[in-house]
């Protein structure tokens, strides 16, 4: 089984990835965990990305696509994938679809965290004040951009995957335990 889950920052994309991939034994492939580890590298790549990254930008769709090419394509991924910040424009998702086809292979769910701004706003302060701001793109001002990048460029891709009918809605403002629940409802049962 393939996933994704879509949600604008901060809606809670990778806590249910975590989650979705324990209880169904799928693999969780987390662009921004796998970029911020190239960061931390201190790679001549890592140093590109630190800036982009940090203003909350997009990164190069050339770069998100090897790297998604090469993970989708590791044998612990053979039972599937839960794809947790990818794709997030058009031509990645065009991109996607190609690799998946040269392997037989479809998305078969695209799940979509709901959450309202004010919310991701006020989990954002209390993510900085839990972690002092940990994350180089944890401040408002860049989450207020994250959101636009989210607003302008990723959700225009939701009509792409209603079309395919596979996209589902789920409220992300419940609490962790009954996202879970609605997304295992969609999913069928682990
Ligand atoms: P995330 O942890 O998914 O919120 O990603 C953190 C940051 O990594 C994003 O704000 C982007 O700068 C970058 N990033 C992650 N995934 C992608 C992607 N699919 N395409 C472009 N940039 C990405």
């Amino acid at each position: 089984m393939n996933i994704i889950v879509f949600g604008p920052p901060g809606a809670g994309k990778g806590t249910q990835s975590k989650i979705v991939q324990d209880n169904y034994k799928l693999k969780q492939l987390s662009t921004g965990e796998m970029l911020r580890a190239e960061v931390a590298s201190e790679s001549t790549l890592g140093h590109t990305l630190k800036a982009i990254i940090a203003a909350g930008e997009l990164v190069s769709d050339d770069i998100i696509i090897e790297i998604i090419g090469t993970c989708i394509s590791q044998p612990e991924c053979e039972r599937g994938f839960i794809l947790d910040g990818f794709p997030r424009t058009l031509p990645q998702a065009k991109a996607l679809d190609v690799m998946l086809s040269h392997m037989s292979r479809s998305i078969d769910h695209v799940v979509v965290l709901e959450v309202d701004n004010d919310i991701l706003i006020d989990r954002i302060r209390s993510r900085i004040d839990e972690t002092g701001g940990a994350r180089s793109d944890d401040s408002e001002e860049v989450l207020r951009n994250r959101l636009h990048v989210y607003e302008t460029q990723t959700a225009p891709l939701l009509p792409y995957y209603e079309a395919k009918g596979v996209l589902r809605k789920v409220d992300g403002m419940l609490p962790i335990e009954d996202v879970t629940a609605e997304i295992e409802s969609i999913l069928g049962a682990p």
